[in-house]
Formats: structure tokens, sequence, C-alpha cells
């Protein structure tokens, strides 16, 4: 991949692109293109699904929620009586293939655990439909690839459910920083942390998560140091720590690394499944921007040394199904794409090679 990295600025002007109105599963051609919506079914209906992406399909004005696959039966029951689904549109994991034979839906949103994440998107892919995934992609980046080698082979798209890159205040920082506003970013601090509950949770399950507080959200510090400085990082350097080695016996509690892009700026990162933090601090050679905080639900907040950040308070799920959709619908450029995620996972593996070895380790 190329050092250099602007595609994320590519959502800036995505309003302006070429449209073009690929035939799509789902949408029938007959409707005219102002009626067309993007049919998405929700795979694993927990927290998120229930809570963020069902409710954010309520106010998208380019995709509507058309279905449903979940392994539990109440589930199946509740969700078709709040939304009033039809029958023929809802699933389980095991007849989750034939949805290949139902136009309704255009695309699957896996929000399944992490190590899941694989065979439910190659399932629906498989099944010639859109795929939309939750963050981290996978557990490795072997998986990574196996998703976007069978997203290509069935010609559908793969998105990751990088709901930032569609957040004004995380734009504004990649634009602060990728278009030096005030000169070259020289410094990133970026920590993301919470304190997790439930000590059975499939969170703290390796077979499931794939890694703790890192790979649930050390990748938000990971994105927020890329997409400020529009560089790829070459190496990294990182220590695990652990206040409770059994709540924490499978996966990393707290973990704090560095990283070193090809023009000689660093990034300083911590990540916690022991306590709360979320900001992001741009630093370079003539100011500074911050958010604070930068990667939660909102309403985020930042300043540089200008003042206060006057931006729109969005919901971030809404606007990025509504972009993902337009993505497929209008084939635009998005850019939270599976190769964005492959290469968070290919780091987040150089930082648990660094932990392992105690070197700095090239990504
Ligand atoms: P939950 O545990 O709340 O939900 C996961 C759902 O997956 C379950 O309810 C279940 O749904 C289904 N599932 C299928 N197989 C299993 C299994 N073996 N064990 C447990 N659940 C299973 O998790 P979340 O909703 O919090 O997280 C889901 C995904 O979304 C994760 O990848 C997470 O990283 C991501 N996420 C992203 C966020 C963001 O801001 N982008 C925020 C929060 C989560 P059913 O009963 O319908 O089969």
């Amino acid at each position: 991949m190329s050092h250099t990295r602007r595609k994320f600025l590519q959502n800036l002007s995505a309003g302006a692109a070429a449209l073009s109105f690929p035939s799509v599963s789902g949408l029938p051609n007959s409707i005219p293109f102002q009626q067309k919506k993007l049919g998405i079914a929700l795979l694993g209906l927990g927290y998120y699904a229930e809570h963020k992406l069902a409710t954010a399909l309520e106010e998208t004005k380019n995709c509507y929620l058309a279905g449903i696959v979940t392994g539990t039966p109440a589930k199946a029951e509740k969700w078709k009586d709040k939304y009033k689904l039809a029958d023929k549109n809802i699933y389980n994991y095991e007849t989750l293939d034939r949805i290949a034979d139902n136009p309704d839906i255009g695309a699957v949103y896996v929000a399944t655990p992490n190590a899941l994440h694989p065979p439910y998107a190659i399932r629906a892919a498989k099944a010639g439909k859109h795929v939309l995934c939750e963050k981290p992609m996978a557990t490795s980046s072997k998986e990574c690839q196996e998703m976007i080698d069978a997203c290509k082979k069935a010609k559908v798209k793969l998105y990751i459910g990088y709901r930032l890159h569609f957040e004004p205040h995380n734009k504004e920082a990649a634009r602060v920083g990728q278009k030096k506003e005030f000169g070259n970013v020289k410094i990133v601090e970026t920590s993301m942390g919470f304190k997790i509950g439930d000590p059975t949770q499939w969170r703290l399950k390796k077979s499931l998560a794939g890694g703790g507080a890192m790979m649930d959200v050390g990748i938000y510090c990971i994105q927020g140091a890329r997409y400020s400085t529009g560089l790829e990082p070459t190496h990294v350097t990182a220590r695990e720590y652990k206040t409770d080695p059994v709540k924490f016996r499978e996966v990393d509690e707290t973990i704090s690394w560095q990283m070193e892009f090809p023009d000689g700026a660093v990034s300083n990162s911590t990540t916690s499944y022991a306590s709360s933090m979320d900001r992001l601090y741009i630093s370079a050679e003539n100011g500074w921007l911050e958010l604070r905080p930068a990667f939660g639900y909102g309403p985020l907040e930042g300043r540089t040394q200008k003042g206060l950040l006057d931006l729109p308070k969005t919901n971030h799920q809404a606007v990025q199904l509504d972009e993902m959709a337009l993505g497929i619908l209008e084939n635009r450029p998005i850019d939270a794409t599976g190769e964005e995620g492959l290469q968070d996972m290919k780091i987040i593996e150089a930082i648990y090679r660094s932990i392992q070895s105690g070197k700095r380790e090239k990504i």
C-alpha cells in the first residue's frame, strides 16, 4: 500500500461524484432513481444492531431495514412486530444462504462478535449481497484478505463500520492534518478506553473477540493517527499492562504503543478496558487540534489554538449508513473499505508482535 493516504478526504467531495446507476440486488431497475433505497438485513441482533443501527435506519434516506438474520427466535418475533417485517425477510444462521433469492435485500450488515464476521460476511457475499461489516473487520489479516477476495469474486462491495469516516469533527481532523493547515503534523496522541463490566462477556474471550481493548477500541486510535497524518505507519513499539490478570487472562486490558510514520511523525496511543479515555490530539509545526471526546458516539467536541470547532453534531450511524448506501447505489468512492480494515489489522498484528518480542516491529 502507498505511504500516502488521502482517501479519507474523498468523503469531503463525494457529493460531487459522477452518478451511475448499476443494477443493484434488491433494487428493481424500473423504479426511478429518486425512489431507490437500499434494503439492508441486519445480522446479529445484539446491542449495536438494536440500539444504534436499527434506530439509525429509521432516520436514513438512502437505505432501510429490509430484513434480519438472528439465531434467537424470540428476537425474530420482537423485531418482526416492531419493524413490520415480512416473514420471508427473516432468516437465521442456517437459512442465511437462501437470502440469495430475496430481491428485497441488497446488503447484509454483520454485527456479531468479531471472530464471526468473516464466515457470515463471506456467506452474504456468496449469496450475492453487498457486505457491511462491523469493526474490527476480523481477528486476523489473513481472514480480512479472505473477505476481500470473496467480495471481489462475488462482485459485491465490502464496507467496514468506520462511522467516524463520515463524522464532521473527525473529517476536520483529517483535513487539518492532511492539508497541513498548521504545517506538517509532527506528533499525534490518541486514546480510547472504557471500564468493561460483565466478566463473562464475549469481549473477554479470545476465541470470539480476537483480542481485548486493542481490537475493540484501540482500532480507533490507529485510525485517528492514520487519518490525521494521511500516512501509513512503518514501525510500531508496544507494551501491555494488566491490573486484573484474572479478568483479562485471555485478552489485553491496557496497551500503550507508538507508531512511526515515513516523514518522521510519531503517534503515541493508549487503549484500555480498565478506565475511560477518548481523545485525539494533533500537534503540527504551527498549531494544534484536539477532539475530546473524539471517538465515542458523541456529541463530539473539538478545538484548535484558534478556538472551538463549530461543526454539526450528527447521528454517526445514520450518516454512515446513508453514505454507504450511496456508495452501493451510485458506485461512489467510499474509503471505509475492506482494504482499510485489512490495513488496521496488519497494524494490530504488529502491535501484538511487539508486545511479544519486546522490540520495535516493522508493520
Ligand atoms: P452483542 O453481544 O450485544 O451482540 C452480538 C450479537 O451477535 C448477539 O446478540 C447475537 O445476535 C449474535 N451472535 C451470533 N453468534 C454469537 C455468539 N456465538 N456469541 C454471542 N453473540 C452471537 O455485541 P455488540 O452489539 O456490542 O457488538 C457486535 C459487533 O459490533 C462487534 O464486532 C463490535 O465490535 C461492533 N460494535 C461496533 C461499534 C461501533 O461504534 N462501530 C459499537 C459497538 C459494537 P442474535 O441473537 O440475533 O443471533
